[in-house]
C-alpha cells in the first residue's frame, strides 16, 4: 500500500545540490584508514573543494592529494600525472595506504585507474610501496554516500585474505559523526566484543591538540586489522539504503552492487546483519538487542539507565514537541534514521527530501512510518531551490539537516536543528552525537529547546520558567 508521496526533483539544472561529491565521500573513509593519504585523480579544484568542507566541518587540517588534471591531460590521458603524483605522495608522507578516487573528469574520459596502479607497480619493484587503493566515484552517477560506501568496499576488497586471522566483529557504521565512532566503540568495548570498525575517522578527523604538526594525524583502521576483516565471525552495518543504489548502475544494468558486508558474505563466508542507523530507541533497541545476541552479554545497566531515562525525557517533553510539523533533508540513511526518531516523539515529518535517488527512499520511509502518513511528501534528487518553494504551501515548524539548508530556515523564520555533514555554520559538527540512547538524547533536547526558544523569543512576555 503507498502511504507516502514520492516524486523525483528530476530538473536538467540543479540548484544547490541537497547532495555533495562522490569523490568526498570516499576521502573521509579514506581518512578512516591510519597512515592514509587520499588522492583524487582529476583537477585540483575538486581536491580543493573536498579539503574547504572537509577542513570547514571537522575543523582540522585536511591534506587531499590530486594528480592536477590540465587540458593537455584531459586529451591525452592522466598516467603520467598519476604516476607523479604517487611519487610525490610517497616522497612528501611516505604513507602506508594512497586511497584513489576518481573525480569526474577522469571518469568521463575513461581513465583505467586499476590499470595505472598495476603499471606503477611494475616500474616500481626496487622500492616497497604502501597499498594502493581505488574507488570509482564519478559525481555524475552519486552522491557524496555511494563515493564512501564505494571507497569501503574498494577498502575492504583490497585488504581481506583469505588467511583466518582473528575471530571478531567487523563493523561498517556509515557516515556518521567522528563523536558517534568514539560512542559506538565504548559501546563494543563494554560488551566486551574483539572488532574491527571501519572507517574509523574519530581521531584523523578530530585530533587531540599536537604541539608539533603531524603530516599524517594519528588514528584509523589499522592495515593489520583491514587484512583481517575477512576471518570475522560476523558483519553489522548500519544502512538500509547504503550504495544499494546508483552508483555502480545496479538499477539500470541490473548488475549487482555489493555492500562491505554483503560483499564480505559473498566471498569469505562472514555473515551480514544489516540494521538502520541507530536514532531514536526502536532503531537503538534493534542495535543492542543484535549486539546482545552476538556477543552473549546483556546490556551493561549503564546503558539501560540510559534508555530508562531517554524514554522518561520523552514523557517529559511530549507537550512541547506533539503535533509539530518537520521537514527532513539530507543522506538517504540519516533522515530515514531521522523520521524513525520523529515518529517516537510525535512530530510529525511532512517532507522528507534527499539528494540520494537509489529509488529505495520511499519504501523506507513509508516502512518506518507504517504507512501513517498520508501527507508525508518523499522526494529524491532534490536540491535546496526545491525545498524552498515547496516550504510556504508546506508550513513546517522546524527542519531537521545540515547547514545547507539554513537560508531557508531563516527566511521563513523557523528553527533549523542542525545533524549530519556539513555543518559549515556552527563550531563542533564533528562532535554532534546522533545515535544510541545517548545521541538520541542529545539530538531530543536541542530540538525541545530549539522550539521552546523559538516560543520564547516570540512571546510579547518576556517570561523565565517553562
Ligand atoms: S567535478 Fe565532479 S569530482 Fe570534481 S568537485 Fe565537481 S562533482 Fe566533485
Amino acid at each position: 500500500m503507498e502511504t507516502t508521496k514520492t516524486t523525483s526533483a528530476s530538473f536538467i539544472s540543479t540548484r544547490n545540490a541537497c547532495k555533495l561529491c562522490a569523490p568526498l565521500g570516499a576521502s573521509v573513509v579514506f581518512k578512516g584508514i591510519r597512515g592514509c593519504i587520499p588522492m583524487i585523480h582529476g583537477s585540483q579544484g575538486c581536491a580543493t573543494y573536498i579539503r574547504r568542507y572537509m577542513i570547514s566541518h571537522y575543523k582540522e587540517p585536511v591534506d587531499i592529494a590530486s594528480s592536477n588534471f590540465s587540458e593537455e591531460t584531459t586529451i591525452f590521458g592522466g598516467n603520467k600525472n598519476f604516476n607523479q603524483g604517487i611519487d610525490n605522495i610517497i616522497q612528501q608522507y611516505n604513507p602506508e595506504v594512497i586511497g584513489i578516487s576518481s573525480a569526474c573528469l577522469s571518469e568521463t574520459i575513461g581513465e583505467d585507474i586499476s590499470g595505472l596502479i598495476h603499471e606503477y607497480r611494475c616500474v616500481n619493484t626496487d622500492k616497497p610501496l604502501p597499498f594502493l587503493i581505488h574507488a570509482s566515484t564519478p559525481s555524475y552517477q552519486g552522491t557524496h554516500i555511494d563515493g564512501f560506501h564505494e571507497a569501503v568496499v574498494a577498502t575492504v576488497a583490497a585488504f581481506a585474505t583469505e588467511e583466518k586471522v582473528g575471530n571478531h566483529l567487523n563493523i561498517f557504521p556509515g557516515f556518521i559523526s567522528p563523536e558517534d565512532i568514539r560512542h559506538l566503540k565504548d559501546i563494543l568495548t563494554d560488551f566486551k566484543l574483539d572488532y574491527v570498525l571501519f572507517p574509523d575517522y574519530s581521531d584523523t578527523l578530530d585530533n587531540p591538540h599536537w604541539s608539533e604538526y603531524q603530516l599524517i594525524p594519528e588514528g584509523g583502521t589499522s592495515p593489520e586489522d583491514l587484512k583481517r576483516i575477512g576471518s570475522a565471525y560476523a558483519s553489522l552495518e548500519f544502512g538500509y539504503v547504503l550504495n544499494k543504489g546508483s552508483l555502480q548502475g545496479r538499477v539500470k544494468n541490473n548488475k549487482m552492487v555489493f555492500t562491505a558486508g554483503k560483499w564480505l558474505e559473498k566471498n569469505f563466508d562472514v555473515p551480514c546483519n544489516s540494521i538502520g542507523i541507530p536514532i531514536g530507541i526502536n532503531e537503538t533497541d534493534k542495535f543492542f538487542s543484535k549486539l546482545e545476541e552476538i556477543s552473549g552479554e546483556t546490556t551493561p545497566i549503564y546503558y539501560q539507565r540510559e534508555r530508562g531515562r531517554l524514554i522518561d525525557a520523552y514523557v517529559d517533553g511530549h507537550k512541547y514537541l506533539f503535533g509539530k510539523r518537520a521537514i527532513v533533508y539530507g543522506e538517504e540513511d540519516l533522515v530515514i534514521g531521522i523520521v524513525s526518531f520523529l515518529e517516537e516523539i510525535g512530530i510529525e515529518t511532512i517532507l522528507v527530501a534527499s539528494g540520494g535517488e537509489s529509488g529505495m527512499l520511499q519504501d523506507e520511509i513509508t516502512r518506518t512510518t507504517n504507512g501513517n502518513r498520508k501527507d508525508l511528501l518523499v522526494m529524491k534528487g532534490m536540491d535546496f531551490e526545491s525545498i524552498n518553494d515547496m516550504v510556504d504551501v508546506l508550513k513546517p515548524d522546524l527542519m531537521i539537516g545540515n547547514s545547507k539548508g539554513y537560508y531557508i530556515a531563516r527566511r521563513l523564520g523557523i528553527p533549523l536543528i542542525r545533524v549530519g555533514f556539513p555543518i559549515h555554520d556552527r563550531f563542533g559538527g564533528q562532535r554532534i552525537q546522533h545515535i544510541g540512547y545517548k545521541g538520541t538524547q542529545q539530538l531530543f533536547d536541542r530540538i525541545i529547546n530549539a522550539l521552546i526558544e523559538f516560543k520564547q523569543e516570540h512571546s510579547p512576555v518576556g517570561y523565565k520558567y517553562i
